[in-house]
Protein backbone atom coordinates (compact mmCIF):
# COMPACT_ATOMS: atom_id res chain seq x y z
CA UNK A 1 0.00 0.00 0.00
CA UNK A 2 0.74 3.31 -0.58
CA UNK A 3 1.52 6.21 1.55
CA UNK A 4 -0.90 8.78 1.75
CA UNK A 5 -0.08 12.59 0.52
CA UNK A 6 -1.01 15.12 2.82
CA UNK A 7 -2.20 17.43 0.64
CA UNK A 8 -2.45 20.92 2.09
CA UNK A 9 -4.26 22.60 -0.83
CA UNK A 10 -6.95 20.36 -0.58
CA UNK A 11 -7.21 20.92 3.46
CA UNK A 12 -6.95 24.59 3.27
CA UNK A 13 -9.92 24.56 0.90
CA UNK A 14 -12.20 22.24 3.53
CA UNK A 15 -11.37 25.72 5.72
CA UNK A 16 -12.57 28.14 3.41
CA UNK A 17 -15.83 28.13 4.02
CA UNK A 18 -15.46 28.26 7.46
CA UNK A 19 -13.35 31.35 7.63
CA UNK A 20 -15.32 32.90 5.17
CA UNK A 21 -18.50 32.72 6.98
CA UNK A 22 -16.46 33.90 10.52
CA UNK A 23 -15.72 36.95 7.83
CA UNK A 24 -19.15 37.89 7.45
CA UNK A 25 -20.03 37.50 10.68
CA UNK A 26 -17.73 40.76 11.37
CA UNK A 27 -19.43 44.17 11.28
CA UNK A 28 -16.62 45.64 8.96
CA UNK A 29 -14.17 44.13 6.49
CA UNK A 30 -10.81 43.37 8.02
CA UNK A 31 -7.41 44.36 6.95
CA UNK A 32 -4.29 43.13 6.55
CA UNK A 33 -1.41 45.60 6.51
CA UNK A 34 2.09 44.51 5.19
CA UNK A 35 5.23 46.12 5.43
CA UNK A 36 8.65 44.78 2.79
CA UNK A 37 11.43 46.08 3.35
CA UNK A 38 13.45 46.16 -0.12
CA UNK A 39 12.46 43.56 -2.90
CA UNK A 40 13.58 40.02 -2.37
CA UNK A 41 12.14 37.74 -4.97
CA UNK A 42 10.99 34.98 -1.88
CA UNK A 43 9.22 37.79 -0.04
CA UNK A 44 7.58 39.14 -3.11
CA UNK A 45 6.32 35.87 -4.30
CA UNK A 46 4.71 35.17 -0.65
CA UNK A 47 3.76 38.54 -0.33
CA UNK A 48 1.79 37.88 -3.48
CA UNK A 49 0.11 34.54 -2.18
CA UNK A 50 -1.11 36.09 0.66
CA UNK A 51 -2.75 38.99 -1.68
CA UNK A 52 -4.36 36.50 -3.62
CA UNK A 53 -6.00 34.80 -1.02
CA UNK A 54 -6.90 37.28 0.68
CA UNK A 55 -9.00 38.51 -2.14
CA UNK A 56 -10.71 35.62 -2.43
CA UNK A 57 -11.77 34.92 1.10
CA UNK A 58 -13.05 38.97 1.05
CA UNK A 59 -10.18 40.50 3.17
CA UNK A 60 -8.16 44.01 2.05
CA UNK A 61 -4.47 43.68 1.97
CA UNK A 62 -2.35 47.34 1.74
CA UNK A 63 1.56 46.80 0.29
CA UNK A 64 3.60 49.03 2.25
CA UNK A 65 7.15 48.36 0.06
CA UNK A 66 10.28 50.44 1.57
CA UNK A 67 14.01 50.64 -0.27
CA UNK A 68 16.38 48.38 1.22
CA UNK A 69 17.96 51.39 2.76
CA UNK A 70 15.15 53.29 4.75
CA UNK A 71 16.34 53.53 8.25
CA UNK A 72 15.30 51.65 11.14
CA UNK A 73 13.48 55.10 12.60
CA UNK A 74 11.50 55.25 9.61
CA UNK A 75 10.45 51.49 10.07
CA UNK A 76 9.56 52.65 13.35
CA UNK A 77 7.46 55.37 12.08
CA UNK A 78 5.73 53.47 9.88
CA UNK A 79 4.39 51.08 12.00
CA UNK A 80 3.42 53.12 14.59
CA UNK A 81 0.87 54.20 12.40
CA UNK A 82 -0.74 51.18 11.54
CA UNK A 83 -0.64 50.26 15.23
CA UNK A 84 -2.68 53.42 15.86
CA UNK A 85 -4.76 52.90 12.43
CA UNK A 86 -8.29 52.32 13.00
CA UNK A 87 -8.89 50.60 9.64
CA UNK A 88 -5.72 48.00 10.43
CA UNK A 89 -6.11 44.74 12.35
CA UNK A 90 -3.46 43.11 11.41
CA UNK A 91 0.16 43.82 10.83
CA UNK A 92 3.00 41.81 8.82
CA UNK A 93 6.15 42.35 8.93
CA UNK A 94 7.84 40.58 6.00
CA UNK A 95 11.04 38.64 7.21
CA UNK A 96 13.62 38.84 7.04
CA UNK A 97 14.77 42.15 7.03
CA UNK A 98 18.00 43.71 5.80
CA UNK A 99 21.06 43.51 8.27
CA UNK A 100 21.27 47.34 9.03
CA UNK A 101 17.81 46.98 10.69
CA UNK A 102 17.33 45.08 14.51
CA UNK A 103 14.60 42.65 13.65
CA UNK A 104 14.01 41.97 17.57
CA UNK A 105 12.76 46.30 17.52
CA UNK A 106 10.54 46.37 14.76
CA UNK A 107 8.52 42.88 15.35
CA UNK A 108 8.68 44.51 19.18
CA UNK A 109 6.71 47.74 18.01
CA UNK A 110 3.97 45.81 16.64
CA UNK A 111 0.98 46.50 18.51
CA UNK A 112 0.40 42.92 19.94
CA UNK A 113 -3.54 42.92 19.33
CA UNK A 114 -2.14 43.35 15.80
CA UNK A 115 0.43 40.84 15.34
CA UNK A 116 -0.70 38.11 13.41
CA UNK A 117 2.70 36.29 12.74
CA UNK A 118 2.19 36.01 16.63
CA UNK A 119 6.23 37.08 17.02
CA UNK A 120 5.96 39.67 19.43
CA UNK A 121 7.10 39.07 23.28
CA UNK A 122 3.74 39.27 24.62
CA UNK A 123 2.40 36.72 21.82
CA UNK A 124 5.50 34.77 22.39
CA UNK A 125 4.67 33.99 25.83
CA UNK A 126 1.29 33.30 25.34
CA UNK A 127 1.89 30.68 23.02
CA UNK A 128 4.65 29.05 24.66
CA UNK A 129 1.77 28.47 27.34
CA UNK A 130 -0.51 26.90 24.58
CA UNK A 131 -3.08 30.51 24.36
CA UNK A 132 -4.01 32.95 22.23
CA UNK A 133 -2.88 32.79 18.37
CA UNK A 134 0.13 30.89 17.00
CA UNK A 135 2.99 31.33 14.30
CA UNK A 136 1.05 30.64 11.40
CA UNK A 137 3.10 27.78 10.16
CA UNK A 138 2.74 26.34 13.68
CA UNK A 139 -1.09 26.73 13.32
CA UNK A 140 -0.98 25.19 9.41
CA UNK A 141 1.15 22.12 10.51
CA UNK A 142 -1.31 21.34 13.40
CA UNK A 143 -4.51 21.79 11.20
CA UNK A 144 -2.92 19.59 8.63
CA UNK A 145 -2.18 16.75 11.20
CA UNK A 146 -5.77 17.21 12.24
CA UNK A 147 -7.26 16.75 8.92
CA UNK A 148 -5.14 13.52 8.08
CA UNK A 149 -6.11 12.34 11.92
CA UNK A 150 -3.04 12.67 12.97
CA UNK A 151 -2.91 13.07 16.91
CA UNK A 152 -0.28 14.20 18.12
CA UNK A 153 -0.57 12.85 21.95
CA UNK A 154 1.90 10.92 23.50
CA UNK A 155 3.93 10.22 20.25
CA UNK A 156 7.67 10.69 19.37
CA UNK A 157 7.80 14.23 17.20
CA UNK A 158 11.12 14.89 16.16
CA UNK A 159 11.41 18.77 14.70
CA UNK A 160 14.60 19.78 12.70
CA UNK A 161 15.02 23.57 12.81
CA UNK A 162 14.75 25.61 16.09
CA UNK A 163 13.95 29.39 14.39
CA UNK A 164 11.90 31.54 16.09
CA UNK A 165 9.95 31.98 13.35
CA UNK A 166 9.25 28.81 12.16
CA UNK A 167 11.07 25.56 14.31
CA UNK A 168 10.48 26.27 17.85
CA UNK A 169 7.15 26.93 17.44
CA UNK A 170 6.32 23.77 15.77
CA UNK A 171 8.15 22.14 18.21
CA UNK A 172 6.19 24.21 20.91
CA UNK A 173 2.77 23.30 19.17
CA UNK A 174 3.99 19.96 19.27
CA UNK A 175 4.63 19.63 22.89
CA UNK A 176 1.52 21.66 24.03
CA UNK A 177 -0.48 19.09 21.75
CA UNK A 178 0.96 16.45 24.18
CA UNK A 179 4.19 14.94 21.91
CA UNK A 180 7.49 14.20 23.37
CA UNK A 181 9.42 16.13 21.52
CA UNK A 182 13.21 15.97 20.36
CA UNK A 183 14.58 19.14 18.27
CA UNK A 184 17.44 18.94 15.84
CA UNK A 185 19.59 22.12 14.40
CA UNK A 186 22.59 22.50 12.74
CA UNK A 187 24.56 21.62 15.56
CA UNK A 188 23.22 18.38 15.71
CA UNK A 189 25.97 15.77 15.81
CA UNK A 190 23.78 12.70 15.17
CA UNK A 191 20.88 13.78 12.84
CA UNK A 192 20.09 10.37 11.79
CA UNK A 193 20.13 9.43 15.31
CA UNK A 194 17.44 12.47 16.38
CA UNK A 195 15.04 11.36 12.99
CA UNK A 196 15.07 7.82 13.18
CA UNK A 197 13.18 7.34 15.95
CA UNK A 198 10.19 9.87 15.32
CA UNK A 199 6.43 8.73 14.70
CA UNK A 200 6.03 12.77 13.13
CA UNK A 201 9.44 14.41 11.49
CA UNK A 202 8.59 17.41 10.86
CA UNK A 203 11.40 19.45 8.90
CA UNK A 204 11.91 23.06 8.94
CA UNK A 205 15.49 24.02 7.36
CA UNK A 206 15.48 25.27 3.62
CA UNK A 207 18.02 22.56 2.27
CA UNK A 208 16.62 20.37 -0.58
CA UNK A 209 17.33 16.34 0.16
CA UNK A 210 18.63 16.74 3.30
CA UNK A 211 16.38 14.55 4.85
CA UNK A 212 17.09 10.60 2.89
CA UNK A 213 15.24 7.36 3.51
CA UNK A 214 17.98 6.48 6.27
CA UNK A 215 16.86 9.10 8.45
CA UNK A 216 12.89 7.97 8.28
CA UNK A 217 11.70 5.37 10.63
CA UNK A 218 9.17 3.01 8.08
CA UNK A 219 5.74 3.69 8.40
CA UNK A 220 6.85 7.44 9.92
CA UNK A 221 4.24 10.55 8.96
CA UNK A 222 6.83 13.17 7.66
CA UNK A 223 5.76 16.86 7.40
CA UNK A 224 7.93 19.19 5.15
CA UNK A 225 8.25 22.59 5.99
CA UNK A 226 11.33 23.71 3.79
CA UNK A 227 10.80 25.44 1.14
CA UNK A 228 13.77 26.16 -1.62
CA UNK A 229 14.44 27.66 -4.95
CA UNK A 230 15.39 25.64 -7.42
CA UNK A 231 16.30 27.88 -10.35
CA UNK A 232 13.91 30.67 -11.53
CA UNK A 233 10.58 28.17 -11.24
CA UNK A 234 10.90 25.26 -9.32
CA UNK A 235 10.61 24.54 -5.39
CA UNK A 236 11.91 21.68 -3.41
CA UNK A 237 11.47 20.79 0.18
CA UNK A 238 14.27 19.06 2.78
CA UNK A 239 12.88 15.80 2.05
CA UNK A 240 14.06 13.37 -0.94
CA UNK A 241 10.48 13.08 -1.41
CA UNK A 242 10.49 10.13 -4.09
CA UNK A 243 12.80 7.13 -1.73
CA UNK A 244 11.46 8.65 1.49
CA UNK A 245 7.65 8.36 0.50
CA UNK A 246 8.04 4.49 -0.53
CA UNK A 247 8.66 3.84 3.59
CA UNK A 248 6.30 6.20 5.29
CA UNK A 249 3.06 6.23 6.32
CA UNK A 250 2.37 9.58 4.94
CA UNK A 251 4.57 12.45 4.04
CA UNK A 252 3.11 16.06 2.40
CA UNK A 253 4.54 17.31 -0.47
CA UNK A 254 6.44 20.56 -1.42
CA UNK A 255 5.23 22.39 -3.23
CA UNK A 256 1.57 21.77 -2.29
CA UNK A 257 1.72 20.86 1.05
CA UNK A 258 2.33 23.03 4.30
CA UNK A 259 2.59 26.68 2.09
CA UNK A 260 -0.89 26.34 1.79
CA UNK A 261 -1.71 26.28 5.03
CA UNK A 262 0.44 28.56 6.25
CA UNK A 263 -1.65 31.20 4.30
CA UNK A 264 -4.87 30.12 5.28
CA UNK A 265 -3.53 30.63 8.95
CA UNK A 266 -2.20 34.07 8.44
CA UNK A 267 -6.13 34.83 8.05
CA UNK A 268 -7.52 32.57 10.67
CA UNK A 269 -5.13 34.67 12.70
CA UNK A 270 -6.22 37.64 11.61
CA UNK A 271 -9.69 36.65 12.00
CA UNK A 272 -9.46 35.66 15.48
CA UNK A 273 -7.89 39.06 16.38
CA UNK A 274 -10.69 40.74 15.07
CA UNK A 275 -13.33 38.67 16.56
CA UNK A 276 -11.50 39.68 19.57
CA UNK A 277 -12.27 43.36 19.06
CA UNK A 278 -16.44 42.67 18.62
P1 LIG B 1 16.29 29.53 9.28
O1 LIG B 1 16.00 30.66 10.17
O2 LIG B 1 17.43 29.58 8.33
O3 LIG B 1 16.48 28.24 10.23
C1 LIG B 1 16.93 27.03 9.71
C2 LIG B 1 17.07 26.02 10.83
O4 LIG B 1 17.62 24.83 10.28
C3 LIG B 1 18.02 26.46 11.95
O5 LIG B 1 17.47 26.13 13.20
C4 LIG B 1 19.30 25.67 11.68
O6 LIG B 1 20.03 25.33 12.85
C5 LIG B 1 18.73 24.40 11.08
N1 LIG B 1 19.71 23.73 10.22
C6 LIG B 1 20.51 24.28 9.27
N2 LIG B 1 21.27 23.34 8.69
C7 LIG B 1 20.96 22.17 9.29
C8 LIG B 1 21.41 20.83 9.15
N3 LIG B 1 22.36 20.49 8.24
N4 LIG B 1 20.87 19.89 9.94
C9 LIG B 1 19.92 20.18 10.84
N5 LIG B 1 19.44 21.45 11.03
C10 LIG B 1 19.97 22.41 10.27
O7 LIG B 1 15.02 29.16 8.39
P2 LIG B 1 13.46 29.25 8.79
O8 LIG B 1 12.97 30.63 8.64
O9 LIG B 1 13.25 28.52 10.05
O10 LIG B 1 12.82 28.41 7.60
C11 LIG B 1 13.14 27.03 7.44
C12 LIG B 1 12.59 26.54 6.11
O11 LIG B 1 11.16 26.63 6.15
C13 LIG B 1 13.03 27.39 4.90
O12 LIG B 1 13.17 26.55 3.80
C14 LIG B 1 11.85 28.32 4.68
O13 LIG B 1 11.75 28.75 3.34
C15 LIG B 1 10.71 27.39 5.04
N6 LIG B 1 9.47 28.05 5.41
C16 LIG B 1 8.34 27.46 4.97
C17 LIG B 1 7.11 27.96 5.32
C18 LIG B 1 5.89 27.27 4.82
O14 LIG B 1 4.82 27.82 4.93
N7 LIG B 1 6.02 26.06 4.29
C19 LIG B 1 7.02 29.08 6.14
C20 LIG B 1 8.20 29.66 6.60
C21 LIG B 1 9.43 29.12 6.25
P3 LIG B 1 20.72 26.46 13.79
O15 LIG B 1 19.60 27.01 14.62
O16 LIG B 1 21.70 25.70 14.57
O17 LIG B 1 21.32 27.48 12.87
Amino acid sequence: MGSTIIDGRKTREAHVLELVARIKQLSFTPKLAIIQVGNRADSTSYIRAKKLFAARIGVNVSHEQFAETISQDELLRSIKKLNESEDVQGIIVQLPLPGHIERDAVIGSIDPSKDVDALTPTNVDKWMEGKGIMPATARGVRELLAFYKVDLMGKNVTVVGRSDLVGKPIAVMCRNEGATVTVCHSKTVDLVAGTKTADILIVAVGKPGLIKVDHVKNGAVVIDVGISRIGEEQLAGDVDFGPVSLTVSAISPVPGGVGAMTVLAIFENLVDLCAKKL
